[in-house]
């Protein structure tokens, strides 16, 4: 199945660097650092990191979303 770039990248036990809640971010930087953020320290830091990532995995989304309850 073609599901490589919609399957969740982040997991329950991937951690936000800064407060260490659930992240739901995933930023790569040139020379393949990758940084953790949760959806609060995302929306601080997003202007930053954004010009610089050479990857960003979003799944904010899932921040809003209500359970899947339909399929
Ligand atoms: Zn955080």
């Amino acid at each position: 199945m073609a599901t490589t770039l919609s399957a969740p990248a982040l997991s329950a036990t991937d951690r936000c660097d800064r407060c260490n809640a659930q992240a739901y971010v995933r930023v790569v930087l040139p020379g393949g650092t990758d940084l953790l953020f949760c959806g609060h320290h995302w929306s601080r830091h997003e202007d930053a990191l954004r010009p610089q990532a050479i990857e960003i995995v979003d799944e904010t989304h899932r921040l809003t979303e209500k359970p899947a309850a339909e399929d």
